[in-house]
């Protein structure tokens, strides 16, 4: 996961191969919250490890439910449709709906004492229709802050006016949350007697009701839907565990990778999503007949899609989005590809989701140039007229985890435009590793993937400060000494003396080996971790030594470059930026004094408990520098262009800050 400030997405070019979903997150939620109010042990397979069911999960652990996790399985064991006298608990909800309105109504019902809390925008989220439809039988809750809002304060019901229930009624046209939690809760009142529950208003979002009624009928509870106006939940109702439950791939986040298909798998087998098939159970699986109606070409099996380009560029739609409110972000954003202007309406209950998503989207789409109309119910999006119009653009994400997926498909636009998305780690509500899986089906030139080189002379600093800036921008890291590192050692090993007669047989026996960098950063030769051999002084002189033979700096050239891969790349060392990476957006020559270097040198020495001489140590970086400026081949000088930066008093937050700085001037990002 990117847990940076931004992370700048470059141009990206084309797509194809696997993605494996995560799973989603309303059947997660709901399959917890069920399988916590059933008797018994649900084994859980595939649930969504995210911020929303982490904070379920503890709730509903500080409610009696035992929770075992397991690698893909979750077992959870529930509470027969009660809880223990006197369970009091303060719940926080973060900005999980699917949690707070769920719980709000199982906890009301329970008996007991709770306080719901969350984050600010929690509060800012609506629930009085549901508090409203609990109070008419008796519930007892009451608003912390603002009326009709969280947090809240649950207390015991009193039900002694319940003798004969009228249908309880709701608000349908605000969220589908609403209805979705006095489904899953009110079967706790039918042990005696039918519940009626009628829908006032349109109902908005039914895909996400039906999902809600197939997980009930998994739980042993057939609700009867009277033409999605009033459900009747039959008496004798009982939560029963099914035993095991396999969750879905969520359907809204395929809705990135399927526009992704449509928009850049032009050439390849397509894109293959994982997971999830045609026959989901999740409305927003609907978002493929969408995408096709765009362009996209779509084959489906049980269990997953496959999607490729079709028409190009692709058709702009009018559509009503009502059966698909949060996959449809997703069109607005493939709508910057389409010829004419698409129209996505009835989507009100953009406005009260995680941000009040129709302006979020506006502003965001038009600072990439398009040109959007907003109403209160529906966006219209007309893209960019020509290539030139298409601007650079820093995407704010309102904590909005869908806002921050699809606007990363911004970076296939004509223009080769990167794309910043701000505070990337919001997608975590859903699905933590977005990011990763969609580089990992995208394509891009090796000349668009953005280089920070770092060279300077030993102990100048290099190392600590391409780690914390490759850390700062969620690039990674090419520690190229440590190849050269590696070559002293393994020749050292093998009794090779290290001097040109013998170069054309360290150049065998380094492509002899099975040289990894984890993503851990362990360095691994043959599977041996030798991050901490290759470090003492002896082997970086045997490095120093090694790396003036020309064939072995050649034949490790590859393997360097393999290194510039999406996002990004800090790589460090001696000649990233006048041979390995010539064409690279920034280079600093890091440098500091003979004096301060030996210093920083020893005090690191002594810190790992190694016993060093300050003198020796000069006396040895020196001759290294020496040796390293005066080899025939690239020898360590500042590449032309290369930004001199000396650090002999500077702290690393300053040098950091400095380079940092130089990049930020280098990016087309306008502040937001
Ligand atoms: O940076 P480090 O001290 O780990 O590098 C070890 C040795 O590897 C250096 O002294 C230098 O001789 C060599 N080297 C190189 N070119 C690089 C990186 C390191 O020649 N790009």
């Amino acid at each position: 996961m990117f847990k940076t400030e931004f992370l700048d997405i470059p141009a990206l070019a084309a797509a194809g191969g696997e993605v494996l979903l995560p799973g989603s997150k309303s059947i997660s939620n709901r399959v917890l919250l069920l399988a916590a109010l059933s008797e018994g042990t649900t084994a859980v397979h595939d649930l969504l490890d995210s911020d929303d069911t982490r904070v379920m999960l503890t709730a509903l652990e500080q409610i009696g439910c035992m929770i075992e996790r397991g690698a893909s399985t979750l077992r959870i064991t529930g509470i027969a449709g009660a809880l223990p006298a006197g369970t009091a608990a303060e719940l926080f909800l973060g900005n999980a709906g699917t949690a707070m309105r769920p719980l709000t109504a199982a906890l009301s019902l329970l008996g007991g004492e709770f306080t719901m809390r969350g984050v600010p925008r929690m509060y800012e989220r609506p629930i009085g229709d549901l508090v409203d439809g609990l109070r008419q039988i008796g519930c007892r809750i009451d608003y912390l802050g603002n009326a009709g809002f969280p947090p809240l304060r649950i207390t015991p019901a009193d039900f002694s006016a319940d003798a004969k229930q009228p249908p309880i009624q709701v608000r349908g046209d605000v969220s589908s949350q609403f209805l979705t939690s006095l489904l899953m809760a009110l079967p706790l009142r039918a042990a005696q007697q039918d519940i009626q529950i009628e829908v006032v208003g349109e109902l908005i979002s039914k895909p996400y009701i039906h999902i809600t009624l197939e997980l009930l009928a998994r739980f042993g509870i057939a609700v009867h839907n009277d033409n999605w106006q009033r459900f009747t939940i039959p008496a004798g109702s009982r939560y029963r565990s099914p035993g095991d439950i396999h969750v879905e791939a969520d359907a809204s986040s395929a809705s990135y990778f399927i526009a992704l298909g449509a928009i850049a798998a032009q050439g390849s087998a397509g894109v293959r999503i994982q997971g999830v098939g045609a026959q989901s159970i999740q409305g927003d699986i609907r978002f493929v007949e969408a995408a096709q109606a765009m362009g996209a070409e779509v084959e489906s099996g049980p269990n997953w899609l496959q999607v490729r380009r079709g028409r190009w560029p692709l058709q702009a739609i009018d559509l009503d989005c009502n059966h698909i409110p949060d996959a449809a972000m997703t069109l607005a954003v493939m709508a910057l590809y389409a010829e004419g202007t698409t129209t996505l309406r009835n989507i009100a209950s953009w406005r009260v989701k995680e941000t009040d998503r129709i302006a979020a989207m506006a502003c965001e789409l038009r600072k990439l140039g398009a040109t959007v109309e907003e109403g209160a119910d529906y966006l219209r999006v007309t893209p960019p007229a020509q290539t030139a119009d298409w601007r650079a653009a820093s995407i704010h994400t309102y904590d909005d985890h869908r806002v921050a997926m699809c606007f990363s498909l911004a970076a296939f636009n004509p223009q080769q435009l990167p794309v910043r998305i701000e505070d990337p780690q919001c997608v975590a509500k859903t699905f933590p590793d977005y990011f990763e899986a969609l580089f990992s089906v995208c394509e891009t030139p090796r000349a668009q993937i953005p280089v920070i080189c770092i060279d300077g002379p030993t102990a100048s600093g290099k190392g600590t400060i391409a780690a914390e800036i490759a850390h700062r921008l969620g690039y990674g890291i090419l520690d190229s000494g440590a190849l050269y590192r590696i070559a002293g050692l393994a020749a050292h090993r093998a009794g090779i003396a290290i001097d040109p007669a013998h170069e054309a047989e360290i150049v065998a026996l380094l492509g002899s080996l099975d040289i990894r960098f984890t993503p851990t950063h362990q360095i691994l030769i043959d599977g041996e971790d030798v991050g901490h051999a290759i470090r003492s002084e002896e082997a970086g002189m045997d490095a120093s030594r090694v790396s003036a033979l020309p064939k072995v700096r050649e034949a490790l050239v590859a393997l360097q470059l393999g290194f510039q891969q999406l996002p990004g790349l800090v790589a460090d060392g001696r000649d990233m930026g006048t041979v390995i990476f010539p064409g690279a957006q920034l280079k600093v020559y890091l440098i500091a004094s003979a004096e301060c270097r030996a210093e920083r040198r020893y005090k690191q020495l002594i810190s790992k408990g190694i016993s060093a001489n300050i003198t020796a140590l000069r006396a040895d970086l020196e001759a290294r520098d020496a040796r390293d400026m005066s080899r025939s081949v690239a020898p360590l000088k500042p590449a032309p262009d290369a930004l001199s930066l000396d650090s002999s008093t500077l702290s690393i937050e300053q040098v950091v800050t400095q380079v940092l700085d130089w990049w930020q001037e280098r990016q087309p990002f306008k502040p937001s």
